[in-house]
């Protein structure tokens, strides 16, 4: 159990190695992102979620960073990314707190209102849930609902993955759903004050957090935020470059694996579009561990 992410994120990381990450405190995350609907998170025209976000994840971060707070964000363009590569990207770029920007839609098109959901696990919670209400309270000035700061259980610890791989590395991670898009209420909200507003309360939120006696300590080291969850022993490596240990090209790497076996490792990195170039990047030993937790029926 303990180690059984470590290999996934051991992995990423390699991919992730050649990726120069910015000097940040605060790493913004635009949920979603890439190619076809699997990238586009929900869709209700004229919004999709990986637009919304990333347009309000844009006016955060430029708010951010003129006030002068250091921010930066997991993409900048319409990117598919995984959820360890977006902690890998803040780990990398020494952020102290996680902001995953979403937009909620429900089926019956009935739920509205603003909402965060943190790790349930000591100081992750501390930071993310004061960080969260400051910005709900925000969000709700706005005319939006707030439904308030939410944990969520899983198997592996936290449910959701982006506050599971976050906290994994040591970072507070949020995810702020600020309102239902396929809401009539809601969107209405949304249509009146538009996104900038949206990326005001957030950064309006995030600095008041940042100056509070928690946020301090966080960005000044007094936070005990080591890695919870079942990741605790994951490091991140930058800059570590390409492995040495890498397993040269894919032909002689399938051998190593039964046909099963190789569609299975071709699908953990299908959403990079390019899984078979890719995987010849990552060690054999990892891939085999990672197989090794497969067959266990652990991952
Ligand atoms: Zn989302």
């Amino acid at each position: 159990m303990k180690t059984r992410l470590l290999p996934i994120i051991t992995a990423v990381c390699m991919i992730l190695s050649t990726v120069t990450a910015n000097a940040a405190t605060v790493m913004i995350d635009p949920g979603h992102g890439g190619a076809g609907t699997a990238g586009a998170g929900a869709i209700y025209p004229p919004y999709m979620e990986k637009s919304l976000t990333l347009d309000v994840a844009n006016q955060l971060c430029s708010e951010l960073n003129a006030s002068g707070i250091s921010a930066a964000m997991t993409r900048t363009g319409d990117t598919a990314l995984s959820l360890p590569e977006r902690a890998a990207i803040a780990k990398n770029s020494g952020a102290k707190l996680l902001v995953s920007i979403h937009f909620n839609a429900s089926a019956a098109h009935d739920k509205s209102g603003c909402a965060v959901w943190t790790s349930m696990f000591g100081n992750h919670y501390k930071a993310g849930a004061e960080c969260g209400n400051a910005i709900l309270s925000n969000l709700s000035s706005l005319g939006f609902v707030n439904k308030g700061v939410w944990t969520k259980a899983g198997s592996q610890g936290d449910y959701y993955g982006v506050v599971r791989y976050g906290t994994s590395v040591g970072i507070p991670t949020i995810i702020v759903e600020h309102c239902y898009m396929d809401n009539a209420t809601d969107r209405a909200i949304l249509e009146s004050v538009g996104t900038g507003s949206l990326a005001h309360a957030d950064a309006a939120g995030i600095s008041s957090f940042i100056g509070s006696a928690t946020g301090q300590a966080l960005v000044n080291g007094g936070l005990d935020t080591s890695a919870a969850n079942s990741a605790s022993s994951v490091t991140v490596a930058a800059g570590s470059g390409k492995s040495s240990g890498s397993s040269g090209s894919s032909a002689n790497l399938k051998a190593n694996f039964s046909d099963a076996e190789w569609q299975w490792l071709l699908s953990q990195w299908a959403y990079t579009g390019n899984a078979e170039t890719v995987i010849t990047q990552v060690p054999l030993s990892d891939l085999k561990a990672l197989i090794e937790e497969h067959n266990k029926g652990n991952i």
